[in-house]
């Protein structure tokens, strides 16, 4: 009985795992065949008598380092992800969208192990070194990298690979820790800088090799060439002295080759499209939530981009080397060439451009434009039904969506759109709020209000709402209630609770009650001196859609499976790492214990 349980779980465990699963055997695959081809082989045999298994090790590990700086370029090249897109739109959209979402974890699966790899590879060669000098034989000086006996392994690692060894080992390491995402999140700038790094690394890569430390015998046929004659020739010292050796030829070429072209001519076709793409500011908006909403030019007549794709921008005034992307919450169309984008001020690029438009205002400003690029949120257009769910500054993918269906309410896809929008506070719905507003009435007027089904949930308490608005007010809360899995408030606490009266218990213990951290006394006595922002009143539509705390999702994909009983269905999230894993969860365990099937496609914007 327990057996199936046990098959199903094992099954979407390799399922889920099946990416690298695949990866790791490739890795293992090429390190064993190399590995064994320098152990076994006759033309490695006077090389491996000095440096015994290091050899085996350091060429082995050296194949599938190539190996990953091939791939690892591949998901970093824009341009090309766009021909592709064109390419695959025509004949299997859906996989194009797997590999965009997939391409971040996919350069990240391949730069882990590259890190990993050239640890182990440089080990190996400090070993190497150690051996060449400790295993110096007068009759092998022609293969070994030591000069004299004994000579100082730090005096070998002065030579040309030693350095570009060495200079690369640190490069990948700064590259890898600057990349943890404890760093990213807070100084994103190192990750950023070190990053620039990879062209260096790149060029030293194909150096590093050239030199030709590791030498091979040149044998007429190495197959039929007969161990024992070498064992001869060792013991032999008059006969090495007619062995014949050349240096191993570094393969680096043949893996770069392909992925090097296509990295060069995507990079060379960004920066000539980008430096001439200038834009201008036609309109800057400060949204509350401190978020800015920029309307730019277009910067050429033939710019276009489709609904969810993202730009990267450039501020020359801020820094000529950043560049950051910004999903467009709004596509040019031939009558208005502009487009718009929502910036959420976060960090140092944003502030500085946030102080930049209060102090010079916006036309002083000069911006160039890369892109625009796909995104996995793209696919929410083209779907019959998408469930859409967003955090703060994450709904913007779904914005043009809703412009769209503005545009033209009865088109055939986006078919049906359910959207959730998470947010702090009731002010930042009032980012999208005429807009909504202006939707809904439109589907209704085209007699297909069934479109979009859009509901907001408000996480932050009044008092945040308050302090938001007026940006100076301390709010009053004294109590906080506690709200378990399935909604229901279990216990309050209060920072005095003795002072906390048995009514204002029994009423923050009343699930029918508005969830709510301030008493009804301090409501009406909030309600007397301080004001703050309601949606309801100035959009009764949206209004009713409004949801305090955060969504149910047992609720939520409760009502998806009861109206989708049997389809396939994509959820698109774009929110912090926390809520894609509790939705990935949710979306696992509907697929697997309800007919409806949900896949979750997800995007971070940190
Ligand atoms: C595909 C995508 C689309 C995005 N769309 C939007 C959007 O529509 N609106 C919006 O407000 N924000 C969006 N972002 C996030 C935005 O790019 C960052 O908030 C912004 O770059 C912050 O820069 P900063 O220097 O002010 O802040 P920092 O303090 O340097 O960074 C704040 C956070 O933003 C991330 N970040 C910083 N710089 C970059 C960069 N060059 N590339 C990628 N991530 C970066 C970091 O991981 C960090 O956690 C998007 C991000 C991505 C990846």
């Amino acid at each position: 009985m327990r057996l199936i349980p046990l098959l199903k779980d094992s099954y979407y465990f390799f399922k889920r795992r099946l990416f690298l699963i695949l990866w790791i055997s490739l890795v293992t695959y090429i390190f064993y065949n190399t590995y064994m081809f320098y152990f076994n082989g006759r033309q490695f045999y006077y090389i491996r008598r000095i440096l015994g298994l290091g050899l085996c090790i350091s060429r082995g590990t050296a194949s599938v380092i190539n190996l990953c700086c091939a791939l690892v370029l591949l998901p970093l090249c824009k341009k090309l992800n766009q021909v592709l897109y064109r390419i695959l739109s025509k004949l299997w959209p859906n996989l194009f969208f797997f590999w965009l979402e997939r391409a971040k974890s996919f350069h990240m699966t391949v730069a882990v192990t590259l890190v990993m790899l050239a640890l182990v590879h440089s080990v190996s060669h400090f070993v190497n070194l150690w051996n060449f000098s400790r295993s110096y034989d007068e009759r092998m000086k022609e293969i070994n990298f030591a000069k004299y006996k004994n000579e100082s392994p730090f005096f070998l690692l002065l030579s040309q690979p030693g350095l570009t060894g060495v200079s690369m080992l640190i490069i990948i390491l700064l590259m890898g820790m600057t990349s943890m995402r404890v760093v990213r999140r807070n100084i994103y700038n190192a990750f950023w800088y070190t990053h620039q790094l990879y062209m260096l690394f790149i060029a030293l890569l194909i150096v590093h090799p050239l030199s030709g430390v590791l030498k091979e015998e040149i044998l007429d046929d190495v197959e039929s060439s007969p161990i024992t004659s070498h064992e001869e020739g060792w013991s032999n010292s008059s006969s090495i002295d007619t062995h014949k050796f050349i240096s191993i030829r570094s393969k680096t070429w043949t893996w770069m080759a392909f992925p090097l072209g296509c990295f060069l001519i995507d990079l060379l076709w960004r920066i000539s499209s980008r430096n001439r793409a200038k834009v201008h500011i036609l309109e800057v908006t400060h949204m509350p939530g401190r978020t800015l909403s920029l309307t730019l030019s277009c910067p050429y007549n033939q710019f276009m981009c489709r609904m969810g794709q993202y730009i990267l921008l450039q501020c020359l005034d801020i820094s000529l080397l950043e560049w950051h992307p910004f999903t467009i919450v709004k596509v040019p169309t031939s009558n208005s060439r502009n487009f718009v984008v929502w910036v959420r001020v976060k960090g140092d690029w944003t502030e500085h451009l946030e102080r930049l438009l209060l102090e010079n205002g916006a036309n002083r400003l000069s911006f160039l434009v890369d892109g625009a690029f796909s995104s996995p949120m793209e696919g929410a257009a083209a779907d019959e039904v998408a469930l859409c769910v967003a955090a703060g500054v994450g709904i913007t993918p779904f914005v043009s969506l809703l412009h769209h269906m503005l545009l033209k309410p009865r088109t055939k896809l986006p078919g049906r759109i359910h959207l959730l929008w998470i947010v702090r506070t009731e002010e930042e719905i009032t980012w999208l709020a005429d807009l909504a507003n202006d939707t809904i009435l439109q589907l209704r007027d085209a007699n297909r209000p069934d479109r979009l089904h859009i509901e907001f949930y408000v996480t932050g308490t009044k008092g945040n709402d308050i302090k938001a608005f007026e940006g100076k007010e301390e709010c009053s809360a004294t109590h906080m209630v506690v709200i378990n899995e399935k909604g229901k408030i279990t216990h309050a606490l209060s920072n005095n609770e003795k002072s906390m009266t048995d009514d204002e218990k029994a009423s923050l213990l009343t699930p029918n009650r508005r969830r709510h951290a301030c008493t009804d006394d301090e409501k009406r006595n909030n309600l007397n001196h301080m004001k703050y922002y309601e949606i309801a009143k100035e959009y009764p539509l949206l209004g009713c859609r409004l949801k305090r705390g955060r969504p149910h999702w047992d609720r939520v994909f409760g009502y998806w499976v009861h109206l989708y009983p049997h389809k396939r269905l994509n959820l698109y999230c774009c929110g912090t790492k926390k809520l894609v894993k509790s939705l990935k969860n949710k979306c696992k365990y509907i697929t697997s214990n309800t007919k409806t099937k949900i896949t979750i496609v997800h995007e971070r914007f940190s």
